[in-house]
């Protein structure tokens, strides 16, 4: 007899920050999860997390979608994804756009539609692993059993001041707990002020990878000045160095110009952006979030895609996560892991126990599932009003 699903419980979580973390164009003031546990009926529960926001308009989608889900089969995850996903270019769709919406006019719920989906198959992922009593990397095949890290941050002063001195130190200490591979920020100052940011850390650390985000800063002629500023410091790759409205074929002129790998990929919504990403913007890094968008199941269909394509699969943020399937992908690169806790203080406090990073390697264990048990203090410690 199968298994079915009995209940979906949703915990929106929110932990405002002790100080704006400064990107290019914007401060990161407040860590949000929306974690989605479901439970099956024979007790297995699986956990999903969404890292997307609004948080409010994320769980309205779930709980319009979770009533349809009680009394599947969890192990048929294909077929439950494309009946969600099918809900968004069908007259369902109407019920989830919020009031007013008018798609076609710019409004609409697509990216928390896509969150949404995300947090239940990440959740139905974890139940299968665990019914096959395996560690998910364990069941999607594993090409390895540990995954490299960078240490991720780097980020401008609490003002948005270069803070130079701040930024090597920070550095610093990550390369000091072992990590070869850092990111920093850049394209929120001058060319010449980030380029002397990037130096200072060029300098003090000579063996260490340096990765840069720009978080969509420039148009494509700044964006290719900044590029060839940046090769002679050596950097291993320039992340979304292109504004919002050209980051496709725009980013695949910036390559054109440019000796740097590219990075992209965060902010994708679904398999056909990551394919035109691959074929259009000339990157050497997808970094396709599953906790944004999608889930496992459309991640893992686009690192195939970027497989076939010779691209590299480096997803953001989440490592509890990304790093299974990192470790499960022969494309599988490397994991950003935020080691500051006061910048990431859920990879600190969510779980009953942190996953072991040693020497800037993440290393999976033998716990079935994503193996990670939530920590119940913290899901009530920060349980979020509404955050946005
Ligand atoms: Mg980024």
């Amino acid at each position: 007899m199968s298994r079915r699903i009995a209940e979906i419980r949703l915990h929106p979580i929110s932990v405002p920050l002790e100080r704006a973390f400064w990107m290019s164009l914007e401060p990161y003031r407040v860590a949000a999860e929306i974690v989605v546990e479901v439970e099956t009926d024979d007790g297995l529960v699986g956990v999903g997390q969404i890292h997307g926001r609004p948080q409010p308009e994320i769980v309205r989608i779930l709980e319009a979608f979770s009533p349809s889900l009680v009394g599947e089969d969890p192990a048929d995850h294909e077929r439950i994804w494309d009946t969600l996903f099918r809900s968004t270019f069908s007259r369902g769709i109407a019920r989830f756009e919020a009031a007013d919406g008018q798609p076609h006019f710019g409004a609409g719920s697509k990216p928390q539609l896509m969150a949404a989906i995300a947090g239940i198959d990440i959740a139905l992922w974890d139940v299968k692993a665990r019914a096959a009593g395996l560690p998910l990397y364990k069941l999607l095949g594993a090409c390895r059993s540990t995954v490299a890290c960078y240490a991720s941050g780097g980020y401008y002063g609490a003002d948005g001041e270069a803070d130079l001195e701040g930024l090597v130190a920070e550095m610093a200490g990550y390369a000091a707990l072992g990590f070869a591979a850092v990111k920093m920020k850049v394209g929120g100052l001058s060319l010449a002020e980030d380029v002397a940011r990037v130096r200072a850390v060029r300098e003090a650390l000579p063996e260490v990878r340096i990765m840069l985000d720009a978080n969509s800063a420039y148009d494509v002629p700044s964006a290719i000045e900044a590029a060839q500023a940046f090769e002679p410091l050596g950097i291993h790759w320039f992340e979304e160095p292109v504004a919002w409205f050209d980051p496709v074929v725009g980013l695949g002129r910036v390559a054109a110009h440019t000796s740097v790998s590219l990075a992209s990929g965060e902010r994708e919504l679904h398999r056909f952006g990551c394919r035109d990403l691959v074929d259009h913007s000339g990157i050497r890094y997808l970094q396709f979030d599953a906790t944004r968008a999608g889930g496992i199941t459309e991640w893992l269909r686009c690192a195939a895609y970027a497989g076939a394509h010779g691209v590299l699969m480096a997803p953001h943020h989440d490592p509890q996560i990304h790093g299974h399937l990192v470790a499960a992908v022969p494309n599988g690169y490397v994991l950003e892991v935020f080691p500051n806790p006061v910048r990431d203080p859920l990879w600190s406090e969510l779980f009953v126990e942190q996953p072991p990073v040693v020497g800037g390697e993440l290393v999976l264990g033998e716990a079935p599932g994503l193996g990670v048990t939530l920590n119940r203090d913290t899901l009530a410690r920060y349980a979020a009003g509404a955050t946005r």
